[in-house]
């Protein structure tokens, strides 16, 4: 809708949100119906965490430095003067549903999975939104990088069931507890002395988490950021091998990947593994999918020491280049002519939903060519006639309207056609 279209523009919906209409949504109920489906192949169920959160929780989780939580938060006081913010990712909330409910202590496989809004408050631009949605999915418990390549393979899949035919998926590893300070300080160093070529925030992140400096998106940082020592140099023996394991895994599950030494993912809690999975088609912002392991986050979080892994796929970028084609429904319009074949034509609307029939009724006296002229528009694929005359007899007359064939019959009869039995 335009600016002067909009009679009331405070009633308008917010910056960076969507309406998702109807002839869209049918896309994203594709896109979640094939989530669903693949997931519990994997043994994964759904787990659904609050909007809301303390705000602690992610500062505490996705990191204090973090571009998330430095700039991109929806926090604010309520009423009981609790600091609460609307979740910018999903990753923490599981970890805390896991300690409060001590999940770990259940029989069943810690994998999960959810889909639903987040909220950033980020610049909005094509194809960006203040509240977007995304699908993610965690493991936890399991250390063996055999699970990396699982979750990797997963996502895979999932997106080859979507239709997105240009991906590639790049992985790294961002070392551990052991490994990671001799490369951050390397980092440091190294940030120190090209600090005037780097952006004002860039500087700041030299001193704060210089691996950071990788994510920016100025040219100028990311060509300082080509010259920085990879960490492929500074990973201990266990991180080697867990790599290494890794790629081996991922070439058993025929999984064609690309390592990428500086891809270090905007969140402080990976440790390990990280991944991506980009489209050809998406330009600068082409990430559909991304994730890795957060070997410590339960630990931090006050929990047991419980590994995890998983990843967050955007599904607004994915719908932008998915080949979803949702099935056309097959819907039945109800032409009742007076009063009394209107009570038998709900008694009838009733019997065929309950037997799997979509009736489409509306309560508005219309003649036969009303009726019909009505039932174009909703492009129904069927007409049911009500008048008198088929009210005494008992046979009801059904016309499919793409191919004109009309037929009569009790509504037995009636439901075996529908069905196409
Ligand atoms: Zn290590
Ligand atoms: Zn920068």
């Amino acid at each position: 809708m335009t600016e002067d279209a909009s009679p009331k523009k405070e009633l308008a919906a917010i910056k960076g949100t969507k309406d998702i209409l109807p002839g869209e949504v049918e896309k994203w109920q594709a896109l979640e119906g094939l989530a669903r489906e693949t997931f519990e192949l994997y043994g994964y169920r759904e787990l659904r965490a609050p909007l809301l959160e303390a705000t602690e929780l992610f500062e505490k989780g996705t990191g204090e430095t973090s571009d998330i939580v430095t700039k991109e938060m929806y926090t604010f006081t309520d009423k009981g003067g609790r600091s609460l913010t609307l979740r910018p990712e999903y990753t923490p909330s599981v970890v805390r549903a896991i300690i409060e409910h001590r999940l770990d202590l259940q029989p069943e496989p810690m994998r999960y999975y959810y889909m639903g809004p987040m909220f950033r408050y980020d610049k909005p631009q094509k194809g960006r939104y203040r509240q977007f949605h995304q699908v993610d999915i965690e493991v936890f418990g399991e250390k063996d990088a055999a699970v990396d390549a699982e979750v990797i393979e997963m996502a895979d899949t999932l997106l080859r069931k979507l239709g997105v035919e240009e991906r590639e998926t790049l992985v790294n590893s961002v070392g551990c507890r052991a490994c990671r300070p001799a490369y951050s300080q390397a980092l440091r160093a190294e940030a120190q002395k090209r600090k005037n070529d780097l952006c004002p925030d860039c500087q700041r992140k030299a001193e704060t988490n210089p691996l950071r400096i990788f994510d920016c998106k100025v040219e100028s940082c990311q060509t300082v950021a080509r010259s920085f020592p990879l960490i492929q140099d500074f990973l201990c023996g266990e991180c080697i091998s867990h790599f290494n394991k890794l790629l081996l895994f991922l070439n058993q599950y025929r999984i064609i990947y690309r390592v990428e030494p500086r891809l270090v993912r905007g969140i402080d809690y990976y440790t390990k593994t990280t991944f991506e999975i980009v489209s050809g088609h998406l330009g600068a912002q082409n990430a559909l999918l991304g994730g890795g392991r957060y070997d410590d986050m339960m630990k931090e979080f006050g929990g047991p020491d419980i590994c995890g892994i998983g990843f967050a796929m955007g599904m607004e970028r994915v719908l932008a280049v998915a080949e979803l084609a949702p099935a056309k429904r097959k819907s039945l319009y109800l032409a009742y002519l007076g009063e009394e074949a209107k009570k038998a034509g709900l008694e009838l609307a009733r019997f065929l939903r309950a037997n799997g029939v979509e009736c489409l009724v509306e309560f508005k006296d219309r003649g036969m060519k009303a009726h019909f002229g009505r039932a174009n528009k909703l492009e129904a694929a069927w007409v049911l006639i009500v008048g008198e005359d088929e009210m005494k007899k008992g046979r009801f007359g059904l016309k499919e309207m793409a191919t004109g064939r009309q037929v009569d019959g009790t509504r037995d009869e009636l439901l075996t056609i529908l069905r196409g039995e």
